[in-house]
């Protein structure tokens, strides 16, 4: 019989064995095996809460081991581990056989289980090291068991523990330790069962009805949203105030898929971490949005903290990021997030750790086309100087921009109907883009936004009036590779879309229009 623990490291962690010794000597707790403060402080937590939940608390000296040593502990999760393992030993509570368990939770002074972030991932790495059953805060039952079935068990206060324990030491029986389970934690919400489709629920998705069909004599604008979420290309949109950027931003994600299971996991895992994740939330389904305010900080954005917590790229992992007035982010910020684009995780050093966070986002970004926002306004005008223009848009920087596949003006609708009826709707292109997505799932693990060089050569060969085409590009618009890799990918999705299995030439004419604007190309000649 051994309690095991965990210790989240950014996305990573560590399983922890918690060993208790009690011998002769003054009475007192010792903690050893590097523990934090919130470790440290545990001691005086659980003291009270068993005294609290009737036990008693042994006149002994009691030595609490946190091995291996060298990994540094943080966090209340450890407070009823630390707890069930000094009752067994003093066997106040029945030894529950020769299982390793897994605990996590923490503890109120009166013996209540209160919830704690990284379940996710605690129970994942237990059942990868051959626990067997996980015992977790009853407010965090649903999350784990979303990977743990009903090998994790709920508990809501210490005083319930021995009749769990006595339950596994009847022998280890999943369908009767589940059902038994039910009147330990008197789970009467519809949450027990291992069909975690049941207890799904939908969390940093920002919840709209929006539909793109509100977006009126913007077609143009609504195909290039279609293009960038079939293909997942980085999109940003500029223009004046009031041309539809941010509506059609916040339509955007209703164009994506659900998540497969494999990406579900991973970003629930990521929002239990960061303590996100709404106290009895099951699995993510939907590709997360995200849309920090420009006044973030760099902690915030890409992550760290004293706990080195996850930041807003990495709580759009399979979703999007939303830079709304991009350019206020200034450079520095910008710049930052050129790693994660090209690595999909970002790593974040602190005090000689290093810590990882998957980052696999899609970037959209609005701005204005000026400093005034006045540019590309039919009736006012603009009186930013060149020089403001360029200092402007140098703040995206060369380097960043490069990574932004698709660049495109909007102007104002000059529609002056009202009716909806040959535009669009988010019905209509989701499906198209749940067809798009679907070839290039049968060509390949990956979308074309991702495609790596040897997958270009191998999905978008060029016919010789193709080719022709886009050697012309790149030399009248002066793409450096990457954008010529670029506009071939882009001419991919296109030709998806269109159901098309070659590249033609008008699939790559409309996707060079979309790499048009870049650092060099910043004015917005209004026509
Ligand atoms: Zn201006």
């Amino acid at each position: 019989m051994q309690i095991v623990s965990f210790v989240n490291r950014g996305y990573a962690g560590d399983i922890v064995t918690v060993e208790v010794d009690l011998r002769r000597g003054i009475p007192g707790m010792d903690v050893v095996g590097l523990p934090d403060s919130a470790v440290k402080e545990a001691r005086e937590r659980v003291r009270a809460a068993v005294r609290n939940s009737g036990f008693r608390v042994p006149r002994q000296r009691i030595l609490i081991n946190l091995a291996p040593a060298g990994v540094k502990k943080q966090g209340a999760a450890f407070d009823l581990p630390m707890a069930a393992a000094l009752l067994m030993v003093d066997s106040q509570v029945p030894s529950p056989g020769a299982y390793t368990i897994l605990i996590v939770g923490e503890l109120e002074l009166s013996g209540r289980v209160r919830p704690v972030p990284g379940v996710l991932a605690a129970v994942h790495a237990a059942l990868q090291s051959g626990a067997h059953i996980c015992v977790v805060p009853r407010e965090n039952l649903i999350e784990a068991r979303t990977v743990a079935g009903t090998k994790a068990v709920a508990l809501s206060h210490l005083a319930e523990m021995p009749h769990l324990f006595s339950l596994m030491q009847h022998g280890y029986q999943k369908s009767y330790i589940s059902n038994c389970v039910e009147s330990v934690t008197g789970a009467n919400d519809g949450s027990a069962g291992d069909s975690p489709g049941t207890a799904d629920r939908t969390t940093g998705q920002l919840e709209t009805g929006l539909d793109f069909a509100e977006l009126i004599g913007q077609e143009q604008l609504k195909r290039a949203c279609m293009v960038a979420a079939a293909g997942r290309h980085h999109l940003l949109l500029f223009g004046p105030p009031g041309g539809g950027k941010t509506m059609a931003a916040l339509r955007f994600p209703n164009l994506l898929p659900d998540l497969d299971r494999t990406a579900s996991i991973a970003v629930t895992r990521i929002y239990s971490i960061g303590g996100a994740l709404p106290a009895g939330s099951g699995l993510i389904t939907r590709p997360p949005f995200r849309a920090p305010h420009h006044t973030a900080s760099r902690e915030g954005l890409i992550g760290g903290g004293g706990n080195v917590q996850p930041g807003e790229i990495s709580y759009a992992h399979h979703g999007l990021l939303f830079l709304d007035e991009a350019l206020e982010f200034g450079n520095r910020l910008l710049q930052s997030l050129r790693e994660p684009i090209e690595r999909g995780i970002v790593q974040i050093a602190r005090s000689g750790c290093h810590y990882w966070f998957p980052a696999q986002f899609q970037l959209l970004m609005a701005t204005n086309a000026c400093p005034c926002g006045k540019l590309g306004q039919v009736d006012s005008l603009c009186m930013c100087s060149p020089l403001e223009l360029h200092r402007y848009w140098k703040k995206i920087g060369a380097a960043f921009c490069d990574r932004i596949d698709m660049r495109l003006p909007v102007e104002l609708s000059r529609s002056v109907t009202l009716s909806t009826e040959n535009g669009l709707t988010t019905a209509q292109m989701s499906r198209k883009v749940a067809e798009t997505i679907q070839i290039q799932q049968q060509r390949g693990s990956l979308r074309n936004g991702d495609l790596g060089p040897t997958q270009l050569w191998e999905y978008c060969r060029l016919a010789e009036s193709g080719e022709a085409i886009l050697n012309k590009a790149v030399q009248s618009l002066g793409l450096s590779t990457r954008a010529a890799h670029s506009v071939l990918k882009i001419s991919r999705t296109i030709a998806d879309l269109e159901q098309s299995p070659h590249i033609k030439s008008d699939h790559i004419m409309e996707a060079v229009q979309y790499r048009r604007y870049g650092e060099s190309d910043y004015y917005w000649k209004a026509a």
